[in-house]
């Protein structure tokens, strides 16, 4: 099936007089025939659902068809972006750990990685994102255990080179993990460039519509975690009777650890009815995918022939940095998220924000409706003036979320805006 069959067929199929649509199978629990079968489960020598909060049917089917989409060998869902981040990391590290990530990532991530993680005894070198292969290398250390980076980076909307960090993380042994939140699989596979393992903030445009938080890791079941770097991939686990997830679940070792034992452990599942709302999201996330990028990119013309801008980000436009990752990575269109200063900074920003009658102000982006934010002030106000510049942030910087409202209404909401500004 192409991408587009799949948001609405994979996953989920009702057979001779089962539902049409995707049932919520709001259970916490399920029924057996037999003891022998319940320990069989136990011992994952028999697949099926033990509890609501390790799977579930509706969750699975939405898990099956996001890891279509991606074309990865199976997908976990999470409760929130943050905690597919979290746990796609805990998986394959421990106390004493270290990795290197991008410094142009959502500033969640930041906090995650710069302060709560080094509270856990894992530590994380962040790094240019365009420094060259040779500098990146810099950055490893004998523990380093993996690399993360964000496809299109959320607020400074500059395009990752999954290729050059691909390489970079096989040559260390070592798994590619990105967030693809921004681009969707609509736009960009990463598996296809040879990331291992990609995560998504559910909550932006697969739900698309500001109505649910959560996540998703995909597995592209392809990273060996027979190395020699990831023993708790592969030495006996004492919580499971002593399973190897490589010996016994082959190229689903990640993600049926990530399951069986981190989620077991740490309870960040998704509800049925969650999965639900979210599933209706991935139907259309196509199409909206398709009109975001269309309307993005008119409005960053529209914007980058302002004489009032001191600078656009958006990688379609003639002279943006990431024209040429773009054309690479994204042919198909860069999502809706815009970034840019106007020429009086903070101040101009905020009267721009203010002044906008469409468009809302709201912390949340990725969503049908325009919306905007100032992220200096608000989602990224934590970060000290170092991290700002490193996550590609001015304390100008407005990013603005293009909607699916015709283009021409979000035109001159931005115009009479930029006149008061
Ligand atoms: C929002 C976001 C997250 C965090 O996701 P939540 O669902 O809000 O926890 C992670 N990465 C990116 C790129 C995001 O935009």
């Amino acid at each position: 099936m192409k991408i587009e069959t799949q948001c609405l067929h994979a996953g989920y199929r009702g057979k001779n007089g089962e539902t049409h649509v995707l049932p919520i199978y709001q259970s916490t629990t399920y029924n057996y025939d037999s003891t022998e079968h319940v320990g069989k489960l136990f011992d994952l020598t028999a697949p099926g659902h033990m509890y609501s909060r390790i799977s579930n049917p509706t969750v699975d089917a939405v898990e099956q068809k996001i890891a279509a989409l991606e074309g990865g060998v199976g997908a976990l869902c999470t409760t929130s972006g943050q905690a597919a981040s979290l746990i796609s990391l805990l998986n394959i590290m421990g106390c004493g750990d270290h990795f290197v990530s991008a410094s142009t990532i959502y500033g969640g991530t930041v906090n995650l990685f710069a302060v709560t993680l080094k509270k856990f005894g894992i530590d994380v070198t962040f790094v240019d994102a365009d420094a060259t292969e040779e500098e990146i290398q810099k950055a490893f250390r004998p523990n380093t255990k993996a690399v993360f980076g964000e496809t299109i980076a959320n607020p400074a909307i500059s395009v990752l080179d999954i290729e050059k960090f691909a390489n970079i993380a096989h040559k260390n042994e070592v798994p590619l993990i990105v967030d693809n939140t921004f681009a969707t699989p609509v736009l960009c596979r990463p598996f296809e460039y040879g990331a291992d393992i990609v995560i998504h903030s559910t909550t932006k445009y697969m739900d698309g519509h500001a109505i649910q938080v959560g996540g998703v890791i995909v597995d592209s079941g392809k990273f060996n975690w027979e190395n020699g770097k990831f023993p708790s991939l592969v030495e006996p686990d004492e919580s499971y009777h002593g399973v190897s997830y490589t010996k016994d679940f082959g190229n689903l070792a990640y993600i049926t650890k990530a399951r069986v034992q981190l989620m077991r452990d740490l309870g960040a599942y998704p509800s049925a009815n969650a999965a639900f709302l979210l599933n209706l999201g991935l139907e259309t996330l196509h199409l909206r995918m398709e009109r975001h990028s269309q309307n993005a990119d008119k409005v960053a013309h529209f914007l980058a022939q302002s004489d009032k801008m001191e600078f656009v980000n958006y990688p379609t436009l003639d002279g943006d940095r990431y024209q040429k990752l773009a054309q690479k990575y994204l042919p198909h269109g860069c999502s809706g998220v815009i970034s840019f200063s106007l020429k009086g900074g903070r101040e101009a920003a905020i009267r721009f924000i203010d002044s906008l009658k469409l468009a809302t102000l709201v912390v949340h982006v990725a969503d049908v409706r325009t919306c905007v934010l100032h992220p200096a002030s608000s989602t990224h106000r934590q970060l000290t003036d170092e991290q700002l510049v490193g996550a590609g942030i001015t304390p100008g910087l407005i990013r603005l979320s293009v909607g699916i409202e015709n283009v021409d209404d979000i035109l001159e909401d931005v115009a009479q805006a930029l006149e008061n500004a």
